[in-house]
């Protein structure tokens, strides 16, 4: 077999190491006699993973005491609403920096259950950017503040998360483990895993413990972080294929060097192809302010637009697939999350510069 290199925004490339493994792996795990995949979640087998990815977590992500790590399901897109349900209840505000797609859709769900406003908004003219701690609009009685630290459709992210005098709850769902962040800012971080982690089915929620408790008693069971805390995760039947690939990705970053080995080499891919872009000549261009572009999620379009297709078809026979960018903008994206290896960076590159001399 030969493997395409896939610069999907999600689900996205693994590491084909973690790949090949869980194929190993997948019909016995140990000497259990059965899958993983088909074990009770209250098994001690499957209970010795479960515990494994919370320790490689926390310390793979310097993860303090005072926090806890959820594992639960639905996607960063039931955050939108459990955040609000649980970190803003009646008499406080939820305040959002509204940088894009991703976090106009967290305010529009904040909205439905809380008392939420839009702190900074992203004009939508000139060059795509994240505002300053100075210029966000909070206001008194705010329970925290919403930010998105990378827009995997905007290819846009916040550099720090310094000089804010509110908690922060991140969406983090396209860097999570590829960059290192300093938690006393925050009092939730939550993100899918199936960008930087592995499969998709799995939401990582990580929380200041002291804010678990917070939901008035009319939120249900499910959607209350106390009620998936007190069960260690365990409330209801986890998604245990995605735990334990996670697990193995999270392994395979760890003998990579962790998180700041992540951050660095994200860091140097993504630059490769920035350079590329700021070297075409006008031929390509990209529509973030260079100080916030993301590291993770490169967008780009030929200056002459009628190119895009021609562009995208012909990667995709060159077996480099899904540069689409996301429909509500289209052009190229080039997604280069933690599981992709050096040779889809080189090959992008390497395509991207062929196609700007041929047609440039
Ligand atoms: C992908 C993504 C989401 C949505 O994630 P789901 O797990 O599909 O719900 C939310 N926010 C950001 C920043 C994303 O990249």
């Amino acid at each position: 077999m030969t493997r395409v290199h896939n610069f999907s925004a999600g689900p996205a490339t693994m590491p084909v190491e973690v790949l090949q493994e869980l194929s190993d792996e997948l019909v016995e795990h140990g000497t259990s006699g059965q899958s993983v995949i088909e074990m009770s979640h209250r098994s001690p087998e499957y209970e010795a993973i479960h515990t494994e990815t919370l320790d490689l977590l926390r310390s793979l992500w310097a993860i303090p005491d005072g926090f806890e790590i959820l594992l639960l399901q639905g996607g960063a897109t039931l955050q939108f609403a459990m955040v609000p349900m649980n970190l803003a209840p009646e008499g406080t505000k939820a305040g959002y920096i509204n940088s894009g797609v991703w976090a106009a859709k967290a305010l529009e769900d904040a909205h439905r259950v809380a008392d939420a406003y839009q702190a900074w908004g992203n004009s939508g003219e000139g060059l795509a950017r994240m505002p300053q701690a100075s210029e966000v609009g909070v206001e008194p009685g705010t329970a925290y503040l919403h930010v998105t630290s990378n827009e995997t459709i905007g290819g846009v992210r916040m550099v720090d998360f310094d000089g804010f005098d509110v908690p922060l709850v991140g969406d983090m769902s396209s860097d999570m483990l590829g960059r290192p962040i300093n938690w006393d800012r925050f009092d939730l971080v939550y993100g899918g895993a199936q960008k930087n982690l592995g499969p998709s089915g799995l939401t990582l929620v990580v929380a200041r413990s002291d804010v678990l408790d917070r939901a008035d008693q009319k939120v249900p069971n499910y959607l209350r972080y106390s009620f998936h805390s007190k069960a260690n995760s365990l409330a209801n039947t986890p998604p245990t294929f995605s735990v334990w690939a996670v697990n193995k990705v999270l392994k395979w970053i760890g003998s990579k060097g962790g998180v700041q080995a992540m951050e660095q080499r994200a860091i140097e891919r993504s630059n490769m192809v920035y350079e590329l872009i700021d070297s075409s000549n006008g031929f390509y261009v990209n529509p973030v302010e260079p100080a916030y572009r993301s590291h993770m999620n490169i967008v780009l379009q030929p200056s002459d637009p009628s190119l895009t297709n021609e562009l995208i078809t012909e990667a995709d026979d060159a077996g480099l697939i899904n540069l689409k960018g996301h429909r509500s903008v289209g052009g190229v994206r080039v997604s280069i999350y933690n599981g992709m290896p050096n040779d889809g960076v080189e090959a992008v590159v390497e395509f991207l510069s062929s196609f700007a001399q041929k047609r440039g």
